[in-house]
């Protein structure tokens, strides 16, 4: 499932190429996707422009010049491709707003959404997540008072968006993996030291993967080399039985509530 990287990516490329531009039409070929009717989903978008892309946690919210939005969750399995209807992917598209020419695939939505809200509405949906952990008010003190006495274990509290927004399955290994300690640790039995790295390596994990374009497979848009490039870069998610970077062991998986997790058994503590 995308994650604060890889939606920062998508949020980081789509507002070059929609921001400012009026939907001249839309196809929802899955209604589930939506929340109200079909009819009323097109009515409402189409002549409308993009004023701006915001990114909350694991979403996207596309602010229209009517002062509604479109509130994107991807969720497991979803992605998008921007471009004309010939070098379009050969998938089922669940959603298209069209551009002209160019057109915004929505694919693979399952579990993911595509919803029109009001401002209102917005704000009662995002009102349970946790803060953002690379906004310049997430600092020491900030962490400290999010995560200070929590009794969960690592993994299962970082990926907790009430908690903290954005980090899912495969980053909060990577953090983890960053700070040396065990996802399975706890936070309140944490050393004062191990808390600060803590801290440290999830803004450093983050950056670095917005950085270098997050992990989704398929590109956005023709000629883009960013999303994806961080794949490479990804020490510990999915490379069980693999040699540890940082000490050759062989990396393991484990079950943490009943999510996979990949660690170094050596050199984590
Ligand atoms: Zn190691």
């Amino acid at each position: 499932m995308p994650e604060l990287p890889e939606m920062e990516t998508y949020r980081r490329l789509l507002s070059r190429h929609i921001e400012g531009k009026v939907i001249n039409n839309s196809n929802v070929n899955r209604e589930k996707s939506i929340n109200v009717p079909i009819d009323t989903f097109i009515t409402e978008i189409v002549n409308k422009q993009i004023t701006s892309i915001e990114r909350r946690a694991k979403h996207l919210i596309f602010h229209l010049s009517s002062d509604k939005v479109l509130l994107l969750h991807l969720m497991l399995g979803g992605w998008m491709y921007f471009g004309k209807e010939n070098d379009a992917p050969d998938r089922t598209k669940q959603v298209i707003l069209s551009f002209n020419d160019k057109h915004l695939y929505f694919i693979g939505l399952r579990l993911g959404y595509i919803h029109l809200l009001s401002q209102s509405e917005l704000k009662q949906e995002l009102s349970d997540l946790g803060p953002e952990p690379l906004g310049s008010n997430f600092n020491e003190h900030a962490f400290l008072k999010t995560f200070e006495g929590k009794r969960g274990r690592l993994k299962t509290t970082l990926v907790d968006q009430q908690v903290i927004a954005g980090i899912g399955n495969c980053y909060s290994d990577e953090i983890c993996f960053e700070a040396k300690v065990k996802p399975d640790r706890k936070f309140n039995e944490l050393k004062e030291q191990e808390f600060k790295n803590l801290f440290q390596s999830i803004k450093s994990v983050l950056q670095t993967a917005v950085t270098n374009g997050g992990y989704m497979e398929n590109p956005l848009l023709q000629g883009d080399k960013l999303t994806g490039s961080q794949t490479p870069s990804l020490k510990i998610y999915n490379r069980e039985g693999q040699n540890c970077i940082r000490c050759n062991e062989k990396i393991i998986r484990i079950e943490i509530s009943s999510r996979k997790s990949f660690l170094c058994p050596n050199c984590q503590q």
